[in-house]
């Protein structure tokens, strides 16, 4: 018997899988695959308040207090980088929104501030192509995310949570109206509290109680590149560009903000629900019909796995990064910074980003499923969130107060139609 079994080693299962633990709860954390085998070791790693949903940014300040300690905490390099989030743009379209956001979040009382392009070419001298303006918030930063979700399991397994590797959740077990359990590939496992954070995943588990969340995903592709002279330690978005250095001097290119839809017929379900976000990002999103959608057709045979057990699913989905995507990023990356010289790509790989409609989370323990946790649907912006996540949810399993406002993040809000337009949808 476990007092919380969590689903999904994510940055989010794992984070909540330390704190549950530290706070003295008998944790069981399983993955289908393996500790951050998804969008958590996938993402390009800022950590920001900046361009943020306002619901989010009392969460992700507070987040960000936990960052600033987190090496120290989870006695790990997670090669933290405190040097601030910087955005330059030569489009009016782009610096009117990001001038609007300024504007709509200063009661936040954020550090965030509109450049000149004079500011921007003295915080970025390399840079040749024009600008007419920048928004830089210096309190952000950025991390590896390969090293954040391990570390913290690694923590929750020293405080005695067990993390348990290749086993997928079937379903969750319910008794006189509540969770009793969660059945799972090696067996059933007795408790009275299950939080499903499976990432892209989770509205499949969610489908085993009766729960129909629409979440839906979006392909996005990164590369990493050889050690590279130094440009800034701010994470970066260009018009057509997004960096950061790691480390060791290596970037993390992407295109700022493309990503593609491999079309399924889940897709096609949940079209009501995205058509128009996706049509308002239309330049950003591109549409795949073809070979997705047949491999989807080919998985719903009934004596195909991914038929007999929907909530596992594929357990390492096949995800191909946007080759052509990330070679343009790096070409742009040579023509704005030309002293950079040859930019070449060491490694590239893409992710399943989860999405719900609004663009932002459910984090929720709601009261119609008793014993039933959700932190999932993190929209491209989960990596950052993932401490105070973690937090957050421990203080919902234990009936702890907590003092962030939640409301907007609650599951109901889909049944109840009171789902606002994105900020982004990824
Ligand atoms: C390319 C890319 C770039 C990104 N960049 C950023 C960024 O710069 N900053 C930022 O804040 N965010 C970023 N994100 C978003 C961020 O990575 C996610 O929001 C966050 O990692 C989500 O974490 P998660 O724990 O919810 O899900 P995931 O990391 O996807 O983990 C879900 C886990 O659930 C497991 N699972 C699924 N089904 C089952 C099952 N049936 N049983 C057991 N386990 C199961 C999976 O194997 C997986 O390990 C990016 C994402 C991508 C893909």
């Amino acid at each position: 018997m476990a007092d919380v079994v969590i689903v999904g080693a994510g940055i989010q299962g794992c984070a909540s899988a330390y704190y549950m633990a530290r706070a003295g709860l008998k944790v069981v954390l399983i993955d289908k695959s393996r500790v951050a085998a998804q969008q958590s070791s996938r993402a390009w790693g800022f950590v920001r308040v900046q361009m943020r949903d306002p619901d989010e940014i009392p969460l992700m300040q507070a987040g960000k207090e936990i960052w600033r300690g987190l090496e120290a905490e989870l006695n790990a390099d997670l090669e933290w980088n405190p040097g601030g989030a910087l955005y330059v743009t030569n489009r009016p379209a782009t610096m009117a929104y990001r001038e609007k956001w300024f504007n709509d979040t200063r009661g936040f009382e954020l550090d965030s501030r509109l450049l000149s392009p004079t500011e921007v070419t003295r915080r970025l001298p390399q840079m040749t192509s024009p600008v007419i303006g920048g928004l830089l918030t210096e309190s952000d930063g950025h991390a590896e995310p390969r090293k954040v979700a391990p570390a913290f399991a690694q923590r929750a397994r020293e405080l005695g949570a067990s993390v348990l590797e290749g086993c997928g959740a079937l379903a969750v077990e319910r008794a006189g109206g509540r969770v009793s359990g969660i059945v799972t590939e090696w067996g059933s496992i007795k408790t009275d509290k299950v939080m499903v954070s499976a990432g892209a995943s989770s509205w499949r588990i969610l489908k085993s109680i009766g729960i129909d969340l629409p979440q839906s995903c979006i392909r996005a592709s990164v590369a990493r590149t050889n050690v590279l002279p130094y440009l800034t330690d701010a994470a970066f978005v260009g018009d057509n560009v997004a960096f950061r250095k790691r480390k060791d001097g290596s970037f993390n290119i992407a295109s700022s903000l493309h990503g593609d839809v491999d079309v399924t017929l889940d897709h096609i379900r949940l079209a009501p629900w995205y058509w128009k976000p996706y049509l308002e990002s239309k330049k950003g999103i591109d549409l795949h019909v073809g070979v997705p959608l047949l491999r989807d057709l080919a998985q719903r045979l009934p004596w195909r796995d991914e038929a007999k057990y929907p909530a596992i699913h594929e357990r390492e989905p096949l995800i191909p990064p946007h080759q052509a995507r990330l070679k343009s990023a790096v070409q742009i990356l040579e023509r704005d910074f030309p002293t950079i010289g040859r930019v070449g790509i060491a490694e590239q790989w893409a992710g399943n980003i989860d999405s719900l409609p609004d663009g932002i989370p459910v984090l929720d323990a709601p009261t119609d499923h008793p014993g039933l946790l959700i932190a999932t649907g993190f929209c491209g912006h989960g990596f950052a969130l993932g401490p105070i996540v973690g937090r957050v949810m421990c203080d919902l399993a234990t009936g702890r107060a907590n003092n962030l406002a939640l409301r907007a993040f609650r599951l109901s809000r889909f049944a109840e139609g009171d789902v606002k337009a994105p900020m982004s949808i990824w």
